[in-house]
């Protein structure tokens, strides 16, 4: 094949893998730089954030992007993080696939890429082998960029084995751009509709796509990567772990529970991140809400081993 043929190839591959993330098995798995062209979607909608410019403001639109970022940060935390990378308790599968789906609509990819990723950072974290290692590759790089590489957009379904077996799963993940598409549709139809039932609320169709969609997705994704650099960075380090890890209540809040991370490092088998009764952790509450309602079990509590670990 010559050279342009085989870029053609590329190209098409990419543009295929924007439908069918299945589609880049075949492309060069081993390839570390930035595919521009297959991070077109994750550059648009930082650039549609900017249409806040024509379509204003509103309460409305501001409460629903809100919501949908309580919801689906719950979502990835509590489940994509908590319940599919780490198995810290258990469910139902129908529980199981309504939680995956609103973690698919978190525009972060599905569920067992999600999960494959986080556990092989775990394994290798702060080490040349972690795709997002802020002392080794540098902040920006591990904060949005490793990503968007070949390498990475493959899922390496051997480090997921237990949750490859579920059909339901593995369409998600391999067409992890029908939820968010989806979704942005429905909050066009929504304004829509609110525009002419209830024109008091004063939005539109495109003014929840842009806030809704775009705006609450940017600000949901940046929230959630900041684990994977900042809480790699500043912060306070309970436990002598192997890797950089911190505890930090901002980020903590930010993205309920999760920066308690230097915590959740040196245990990683427990539903609860946030380990004295004062480190705030959102998820581990919804969680046990969710656990008194039936619809979870068997949270895994904090040893006390590792409490009597702990530095303070
Ligand atoms: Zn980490
Ligand atoms: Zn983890």
């Amino acid at each position: 094949m010559d050279g342009s043929a085989k870029g053609r190839k590329a190209v098409v591959a990419s543009l295929r893998a924007w439908f069918d993330a299945g589609a880049e098995a075949e492309g060069e798995a081993a390839d570390d730089r930035v595919d521009w062209l297959r991070a077109l979607p994750f550059v648009a909608l930082h650039l549609a954030c900017l249409g806040v410019i024509w379509v204003g403001v509103s309460a409305t639109a501001v409460t629903v992007a809100a919501v949908l970022y309580a919801v689906r940060m719950f979502a990835l935390t509590a489940f994509y993080h908590r319940y599919f990378s780490h198995r810290t308790f258990r469910t139902t599968r129908g529980v199981q696939f309504l939680f995956a789906l609103i973690g698919a609509a978190c525009v972060q990819r599905g569920p067992l890429w999600w999960a494959a990723h986080h556990r092989h950072h775990h394994r290798h974290a702060d080490t040349a082998r972690d795709p997002h290692a802020p002392g080794v590759h540098g902040f920006l790089w591990s904060h949005a960029g490793w990503f968007l590489t070949p390498r990475a957009f493959a899922t390496d379904l051997s480090r997921v084995r237990d949750l490859a077996v579920y059909p339901e799963l593995r369409w998600l993940d391999r067409y992890d751009i029908a939820v968010p598409v989806g979704l942005a549709a429905a909050l066009y139809g929504l304004g829509c509709l609110l525009e002419r039932w209830a024109p008091g609320l004063e939005t539109s169709g495109a003014q929840l796509l842009v806030w809704g969609f775009a705006i609450s997705t940017v600000v949901l994704f940046h929230a959630t990567v900041t684990i994977n650099s900042l809480a790699h960075r500043f912060g306070s380090r309970r436990f002598d772990t192997a890797d950089d890890s911190r505890n930090n209540v901002w980020l903590a809040l930010l993205t309920f529970g999760e920066g308690w991370h230097n915590n959740h490092h040196f245990f990683p088998g427990t539903a609860r991140q946030g380990f004295r009764w004062w480190e705030i952790d959102l998820s581990w509450y919804g969680l046990r809400v969710l656990a008194l309602l039936g619809l979870v079990r068997d949270l895994k509590p904090v040893p006390a081993w590792v409490l009597a670990k702990a530095r303070r």
